[in-house]
């Protein structure tokens, strides 16, 4: 049996008639870019992230790049963030010219830390750039109210949580400015690159769509210098006939993190073949750790386990045919671009370990049971068994 890490084959077939018929109703009109279908796929996916505005834009990256324009940060500020995400978080930052300050993560959701937040805010500091990492939202109650007290902007990068809940907010919607991704891999996705960033701010909305179109306010009249930052047409529409199907597809994610949960819970006493082997549970405890759910709805982008042997683990479950990733294997604050910030080897154990022992395992809604159950049991053989 092959397990890929994300089939987005399954998907498209499932709603194939209603994606084609949005692609053709584009390719009729032949408006491309902007327009009343990135509008209506804008509306919509603010109406359902909780946020009164959406800007669509072409990347998650750039959705963060924008939000961060849109605060003009620049040369001699700096932002707080995790050194524990995809490269665009901290490489946004830097585009702008303003400088990353990394503070370390917490282990039990690889979402940065709020209780070290504030002892790394300096008078320089203009926003901070939390994560919502694989899904799980970061703390935001501790956050925001630090933002409050020091006068900051809260960019939120949701590119991994749309649809994440906690606190009575959704991921994007309790910050200044939330920043998604419509990227293939993302939990709502395109057929390309698109993102959006949301804000219920109509000032923020107002500068937010003049960046992404150079700045321009009136028809070649610039009064800031934005960019082509644009999501166009097609991308909206598919994005648009996706989102009813969203939730669907997320609870589908949340059972197969439980069929996960229930068949690794604990593998040193439940072999999932139902025998007793390994009776006397040699193995510690943690050699095996699942994801830690302590927010409202993780919406599970990617379930990702600890394993101290990681790239053995790795390899063997290539070799019995199942697909995995590395979500990161390099830290940012250790990444050769930022060496002149001068972080070294042990600044943020946590994130550094993280990286040395995070393996995401296929948790796409259209996996079947028997899918998962090879892929635990063969997590069970190489963990327990070597
Ligand atoms: C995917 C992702 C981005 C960037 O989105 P793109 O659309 O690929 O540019 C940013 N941050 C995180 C955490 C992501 O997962």
């Amino acid at each position: 049996m092959k397990v890929p890490l994300l089939d987005l084959a399954a998907q498209y077939a499932s709603i194939r008639p209603e994606i084609d018929a949005a692609l053709d109703r584009v390719v009729a009109s032949q408006r491309f870019v902007l327009g009343p279908v990135v509008q209506a796929c804008e509306e919509a996916v603010a109406d359902y992230v909780g946020s009164a505005h959406g800007i669509g834009v072409s990347s998650g990256t750039d959705a963060l790049l924008v939000a961060l324009m849109a605060e003009e940060i620049g040369p001699g500020d700096e932002v707080v963030t995790t050194p524990f995400s995809f490269f665009a978080t901290a490489g946004a930052i830097s585009r702008v010219g303003a400088t990353p300050v990394f503070v370390d993560i917490d282990p039990a959701t690889f979402n940065i830390d709020p209780g070290l937040i504030e002892e790394r805010t300096t008078a320089r500091t203009r926003a901070i750039l939390p994560v919502h990492l694989f899904g799980q939202m970061a703390g935001m109650a501790p956050i925001m109210e630090i933002a409050r007290r020091r006068g900051l902007a809260v960019i939120e990068d949701a590119a991994q949580a749309i649809g994440a809940r906690h606190d009575g907010h959704g991921a994007g919607a309790s910050g200044h400015y939330g920043c998604f991704s419509f990227y293939p891999t993302k939990n709502l996705s395109g057929y390309g690159d698109g993102g959006i960033v949301v804000t219920d701010d109509p000032a923020r909305a107002e500068k937010l769509r003049a960046l992404r179109v150079h700045g321009e306010t009136t028809r070649y009249h610039h009064r800031i210098v934005g960019g082509n930052f644009r999501l166009d047409a097609l991308q909206a529409a598919v994005i648009h006939a996706k989102l009813p199907h969203l939730d669907r597809w997320t609870d589908a994610r949340i059972a197969n993190a439980a069929l996960y949960r229930r068949l690794l819970g604990d593998p040193a006493a439940r072999p999932t073949d139902g025998s007793t082997r390994n009776p006397e549970g040699t193995q510690s405890p943690d050699t095996l750790v699942l994801p830690r759910v302590v927010t409202e709805r993780h919406v599970f982008n990617q379930f990702v386990v600890r394993v101290a042997d990681r790239d053995r683990v790795q390899a063997r479950l290539a070799a019995a045919g199942i697909g995995t990733a590395i979500y990161y294997p390099v830290p940012l604050h250790l990444q050769e671009c930022f060496a002149e910030l001068g972080y070294r080897p042990g600044d943020f154990p946590n994130a550094e370990r993280a990286a040395n022992e995070v393996l995401a395992l296929p948790i796409f809604p259209e996996l079947t049971a028997e899918q998962i159950r090879h892929v635990a049991q063969n997590m069970v053989d190489i963990v327990l068994y070597g």
